[in-house]
């Protein structure tokens, strides 16, 4: 593939990404510093690292989502995992971010544990198996510190009670020819990852239902997600709900130097994952795709490349305390005053804590985790 051509898909993420022209050809808008100050100014005068760091970059109306909260009109968050295993370092991004605007806004956050369309898109994975790990799963993300009275979990096949109502009225809105064009499903595909769209379209509109008045939705996601949220935005009107907002982030390139942090297949060296022994941990920091040059003395000349670093990600979405340190790791990078084994040597002092507390915030998890799962509609429908 030449070098500026690239893949970005719901399933598929190819090549080096142009992010500024992927926005334009997915047609989102730029989340610019304007719309940046409006939410430092919401959120009491900070930006959450991953926006000051411009992790997140592109949107579909959060003006919109801004303009009623300043008007008294929270929105609430939501945001999913398919759980075909542990999670990676890079499945947090989402979250970090919805955790982040919980603490600051008071809003409440919906999580979708999509343990019925793993199934049905994983030959290779057993229903208890999908089943387990969305439970491990959830312990991760619930960890992540969110407000065990403001976070709700749709947990697909435990809440299908309480989603089935409104998944009624969703799917007869959508067209197989919509889903077919959107996420090329073949004559083979199973009707179970058919209907699933209109499962995971149920939570953008359900507090809505439930509280019997408009509460606006905001997802933050992979900007890969978009296309799924485009069918819901195509049919949320219609249904006399608003169109679910987004928050696009960017991807985290993998550790072997792809473009995003996929495993799948023979790829488990590509991320970290929160259940990887710190020996393991080690050892994938320590041989992880840089943006470094093939001498000591050429860095020190030229200096090393951030953008193109697995590394340097780790750095910008998590393992910096401050922006001041993430801007200075990244000019003694650029500069060549900070060699890549310095470097990770530096990062890994910092995941080796974060992996230990997170263990601990994990197990404590487990006391009310079951707490969180919605099984009862609120009402008929
Ligand atoms: S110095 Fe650090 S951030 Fe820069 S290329 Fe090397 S490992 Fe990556």
């Amino acid at each position: 593939m030449p070098a500026e051509e690239f893949v970005v898909t719901p399933y598929e993420v190819k090549g080096r990404i142009d992010y500024a022209r992927l926005r334009e050809m997915f047609g989102t808008q730029d989340l610019d510093a304007a719309l940046l100050d409006r939410l430092r100014a919401v959120a009491g005068g900070e930006l959450s690292p991953l926006l000051a760091r411009g992790v997140y970059y592109s949107h579909r109306d959060l003006g919109a989502v801004l303009d009623l909260f300043e008007k008294g009109s929270p929105f609430f968050l939501y945001s999913g995992r398919g759980p075909s295993g542990p999670l990676h370092t890079s499945h947090l991004v989402p979250f970090e971010l919805c955790r982040w605007l919980q603490a600051r806004l008071g809003v409440p956050m919906y999580i979708q544990i999509t343990d019925d369309e793993k199934y049905w898109a994983r030959n290779g994975l057993s229903r208890e198996e999908t089943a387990r790990w969305g439970m491990e799963n959830l312990y991760d993300l619930l960890a992540l510190g969110f407000d065990p009275k403001r976070t709700h979990v749709f947990f697909d096949s435990r809440s299908i009670a309480a989603l089935y109502p409104l998944a009624i009225r969703v799917a007869r809105k959508i067209p197989y020819s919509t889903v077919k064009a959107v996420f090329g499903f073949e004559p083979s595909t199973n009707i179970g990852l058919v209907f699933y769209t209109a499962l995971q379209t149920v939570p953008c509109f359900w507090p809505s239902w439930a509280e019997g008045r408009t509460v606006p939705c905001l997802i933050p996601c992979g900007i890969d997600q978009d296309p799924h949220f485009r069918v819901t935005r195509d049919i949320a009107e219609g249904l006399g709900y608003p169109k679910p907002a987004l928050l696009h982030s960017q991807m985290l390139p993998g550790l072997l130097g792809e473009s995003a942090m996929s495993t799948t297949g023979d790829r488990a060296d590509n991320a970290l994952f929160l259940n990887d022994p710190p020996k393991v941990v080690e050892r994938k920091v320590r041989q992880a795709f840089t943006g470094g040059r093939t001498t000591v003395e050429e860095q020190r000349r030229l200096g090393a490349v951030p953008e193109v670093c697995s590394v340097w990600a780790l750095w910008r979405t998590r393992f910096a305390r401050s922006d001041e340190e993430f801007a200075q790791v990244t000019r003694d990078c650029r500069s060549g005053a900070m060699l890549c084994g310095e470097c990770k040597s530096k990062v890994l002092e910092r995941i080796h804590p974060f992996y230990a507390a997170h263990a601990v915030a994990r197990e404590r998890t487990k006391e009310w985790a079951e707490s969180t799962i919605v099984t009862t509609a609120p009402k008929p429908l």
